[in-house]
């Protein structure tokens, strides 16, 4: 079987896991294209105007998939438990896609991540792999080399950006979700333009998720969003070693710009510049304010030299 998964949400946090598990169970995947142009709009055509930019961009990215495989994996991740509250758009993900593209040649195929309903991740790939033919062995084993695979990769991730802390330049900490981070239409850019300033970026990503969760208590106890607390929890970590913070918003995005407001208030020692994009304007306007941000972090380091 093939199975598509489109690049953009989640993808970016689990690739290697979703890549390995199909590989175990002897399934062929394929990743949409890199965001671009045409598959933005798509995106802007298939998603009520409500969407936050980052899932507009994941409907784009179901069409481009559309009969290039035979199955369209679309997880359903509600929580990892009371603590662990996902943004809601994560639990209707599988829903809406299917209610998008009913009519369309698409089958789609979904987990359902839902500890407060008693269903671990374990069990949901479990799951997944007994509905893909696989026999409860083959899938629990399929699921523990993905999660090894997926651990390995991320620890190799948070070594290389940690190595960058030695750089002497100027180190921006970026702080977005990774589906914003890496996508190559809209966080991309961003990451370039940092570069092209002589600047380094360090993504929020980079962090133990675990500790992460424990790091974001520094800064506040009260946000319920679990991926929210690990941007927190990055910048609890990063930030006596970065000369400023970029906070890197996909508009309409509820939980960020609640967070990112309360960011702002408590960070007072490193100059916090916020970010929000939108499929309208691009990133019309912000190299420059980006090429400001930069400057007067030069200025400042210069002057105390
Ligand atoms: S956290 Fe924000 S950007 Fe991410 S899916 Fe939810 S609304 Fe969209």
């Amino acid at each position: 079987m093939k199975i598509g998964i489109p690049r953009a949400l989640l993808y970016y946090r689990y690739h290697v896991l979703w890549e390995t598990f199909f590989r175990e169970l002897g399934h062929e995947t394929i990743a949409s294209p890199h965001t671009n142009k045409t598959l933005m709009d798509a995106g802007s055509h298939y998603a009520i105007d409500e969407n936050c930019l980052s899932s507009k961009l994941f409907f784009g990215h179901v069409s481009a998939l559309e009969g290039k495989c035979d199955a369209v994996f679309v997880p359903r991740i509600a929580n990892y438990g009371k603590d662990g509250v996902m943004c809601s758009r994560f639990e209707a993900l599988y829903d809406m896609s299917a209610n998008t593209f009913r009519g369309h040649e698409i089958n789609f195929i979904t987990c359902n991540v839902d500890l407060q309903q008693k269903c671990p991740e374990a069990q949901a790939y479990i799951m997944l792999g007994l509905s893909l033919g696989a026999s409860e062995n083959e899938a629990k084993d399929a699921y523990q080399k993905a999660y090894a695979a997926w651990q390995e990769s991320h620890e190799k991730h948070i070594q290389e950006e940690e190595a960058k802390l030695h750089d002497d330049r100027i180190k921006i900490l970026v702080v977005g979700h990774s589906y914003n981070l890496y996508d190559e239409y809209i966080g991309k850019p961003i990451m370039k333009g940092i570069e092209q300033l002589d600047a380094v970026p360090i993504c929020s990503d980079a962090v133990d998720l675990k500790q992460a969760q424990t790091d974001s208590l520094t800064i506040c106890k009260a946000v319920p969003w679990i991926m929210n607390r690990e941007l927190l929890g990055a910048i609890s970590k990063y930030h006596n070693d970065v000369d400023g913070i970029i906070l890197l918003t996909a508009f309409p995005c509820g939980p960020d710009s609640m967070v990112n407001e309360m960011i702002i208030r408590r960070i007072k020692d490193r100059p916090i510049l916020n970010l929000l994009l939108d499929s309208q304007d691009g990133n019309a306007g912000i190299e420059t304010r980006l090429e400001s941000f930069i400057d007067i972090i030069r200025f400042r380091k210069e002057a105390r030299l």
